[in-house]
């Protein structure tokens, strides 16, 4: 094994595009727009495009093709057992390598790197004889090779050995390691292993979990990261798109020092959330970055709670990823409090009395982490219908709450505290009985829950609706939570029409509500007073909610 000792990277971490190559026009027009976006690098991966069938012409147009390449370039073509499309020969493949890295013609030059598996260099001298003969490891006139290994379906259980035996390989110039990743927690073995590198190190989790290692390469030093040009160019699950890592992520920002922030649940890669923290982040100047951080449901509530405190105590402990936080949404909300008590962290009065959690803060002081969590979504709801109120005052206001999961649940608790009278009503009547029980028994204000029904002849002040129906790519376009007559009834009492929903942000609720004349707010207000909260107790700076309607408003359009 070589004696080198962990690497130092010297260099940014680059971002490379791959391209599958089936035209080379096409492949060079892609190449061009990658640079266009902000690329660094472009992988051409040839694996569709070289038959291998020992035709010359083929491996001269490839070399043609690297030469015309208007970015420095990777040359891939992945044989089939290694997830890629390649199924001949390999003496024909290292041929075609020999040729676009030392049988140059006049006006070629040779690709920035070869890309082969450390599987295929280790099982033949021959190969790697003659894949030696094409790369240098030091002099950056010559390919440099890039040992590869990739498990599309697991982490592979011999991790170790394969990176010793990458290791003990004199002539790579990059290590490059890509498995699935099983969870979030995967990632930061994927970091340690750019961080105990002997070399420069690519280091990816595919899929949805992997995402962090990603978006984080450069604080951890990795050699590059890979995005696709479009999101169907995408050559590895979980691949973000150029523009979501350099914009969205600001991945030129990020260094050793950034802070990291996300959101947990179950799914998140549509939540706005890393959209409106990360442009909040880059308007203040605050050297951070937000990224969504799934963590799949657990078969039961246990389970759940087990899960979320393994992953969110590993990723506060794990002292180089540097975790300040997180908003946590749906199913985690509840396990957050549950959690937050068997470990001892704070809980604001709120959270505690909801049973429900939708932030987490994490604050280092001399090396020690101290975590709260609290729930922002309640104030949010409350402040967002005291904005329409005018001189009525919320207390003894009636509140009808349709829903009982967690946004009810909130704004029930919420109202209550701020002593308006909450009455619930929910498809499943115990649940909006049981809640409305939970909140008389805290507060002691006389809250009811209501069979769905008798919303039609229910007379309110405040209707907040609290389920999903309405929102985008629902099950029923057009429904609304709330009937027609319970919004008459309203217009006659000029009562405030509230939707939690906030895409679309004008949900059918919110276009009746008004064509009938009632006070609307929508939920986008709520989400985001619920974001500008979460976003002030990580930063302690004053959230740019402008630009945070703005996000939500250009993703509505
Ligand atoms: P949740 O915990 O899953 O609760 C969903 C509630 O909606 C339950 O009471 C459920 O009734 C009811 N429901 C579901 N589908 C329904 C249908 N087709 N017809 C009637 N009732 C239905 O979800 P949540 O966290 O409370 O979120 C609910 C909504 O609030 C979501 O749309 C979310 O976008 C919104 N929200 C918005 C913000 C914001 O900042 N604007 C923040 C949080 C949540 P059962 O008990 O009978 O199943």
């Amino acid at each position: 094994m070589s004696e080198r000792m962990p690497y130092t990277p010297s260099m940014s971490t680059l971002v490379c595009v791959p391209i599958m190559v089936t035209d080379e026009a096409d492949a060079l027009r892609d190449a061009a727009l990658a640079r266009e976006a902000g690329a660094d690098m472009v992988e051409f991966r040839v694996d569709d495009f070289f038959a291998g069938t020992g035709d010359a012409s083929d491996a001269a147009r490839i070399a043609r093709l690297v030469s015309a390449s208007p970015l420095p370039c990777i040359l891939t073509c992945r044989p089939t057992w290694e997830g890629g499309h390649y199924d001949a020969d390999d003496d024909v493949r290292v041929a075609m390598f020999e040729r676009a890295c030392v049988g140059l013609q006049a006006g070629e030059h040779a690709p920035r790197y070869v890309d082969v598996e450390l599987a295929a260099y280790n099982r033949s001298d021959n190969l790697r004889l003659k894949i030696n003969l094409c790369v240098d490891a030091e002099r950056e006139q010559s390919a440099g090779l890039i040992l590869s290994s990739h498990d599309f379906d697991s982490r592979p259980a011999d991790l170790t050995r394969r990176m010793l035996s990458m290791r003990s390989h004199g002539a790579a110039r990059v290590h490059k390691v890509a498995f699935r990743a099983r969870s979030l927690r995967d990632n930061i073995e994927l970091f340690e292993l750019v961080r105990q590198g002997d070399r420069p190190t690519i280091a990816l989790g595919m899929g949805e979990f992997g995402l962090m290692s990603r978006v984080l390469a450069p604080k951890f030093g990795a050699f590059l990261t890979f995005a696709s040009l479009r999101d169907a160019s995408a050559t590895a699950p979980g691949q973000p798109t150029l523009a979501q890592l350099l914009e969205t992520y600001r991945f030129r920002s990020i260094r050793t020092t950034t802070k990291v922030f996300g959101v947990v649940g179950w799914p998140v890669s549509h939540s706005l959330s890393p959209r409106i923290h990360n442009a909040g982040f880059g308007e203040l100047g605050v050297d951070a970055v937000y990224l969504p951080m799934p963590i799949a449901p657990g078969a039961t509530p246990g389970d759940n709670d087990a899960s979320l405190k393994a992953t969110l105590t590993e990723l506060i402990e794990y002292g180089p990823l540097d975790f300040r936080g997180c908003s946590v949404t749906i199913p985690h909300k509840e396990s957050l409090v549950r959690v937050a008590r068997g470990t001892g962290w704070e809980i604001d009065s709120g959270a505690a009395m909801i049973g429900a959690a939708n932030t987490l803060v994490v604050s280092r002081e001399d090396g020690r982490a101290r975590v709260r969590v609290f729930n922002s979504d309640a104030p949010a709801a409350i402040e967002s219908i005291k904005g329409v109120l005018g001189s009525r005052e919320l207390a003894g206001l009636v509140i009808g709450v349709v829903g009982a999961g967690g946004a009810g649940r909130a704004i029930a608790f919420e109202a209550a505290r701020a002593g308006a009278i909450p009455i619930v009503f929910n498809r499943d009547l115990a649940r909006a009985e049981d809640l409305a029980g939970s909140v008389r028994s805290a507060t002691g204000v006389a809250a009811r829950g209501l069979a769905w029904d008798s919303m039609e002849g229910a007379a309110c002040d405040v209707w907040v609706n609290c389920t999903p129906v309405g929102m985008k790519n629902g099950l029923a376009p057009g429904a609304m939570a709330i009937p027609e007559a319970a919004l008459n009834r309203a217009t006659a009492s000029r009562a405030i029409v509230m939707d939690t929903v906030y895409a679309p942000r004008v949900t059918p609720l919110v276009k009746r509500a008004r064509e009938l004349g009632c006070t609307v707010v929508e939920g986008l207000e709520m989400f985001v007073r619920q974001a500008a909260l979460q976003f002030e107790a990580w930063t302690g700076l004053s959230a740019p909610t402008e630009t945070f309607r703005r996000v939500v408003t250009e993703y509505d359009a």
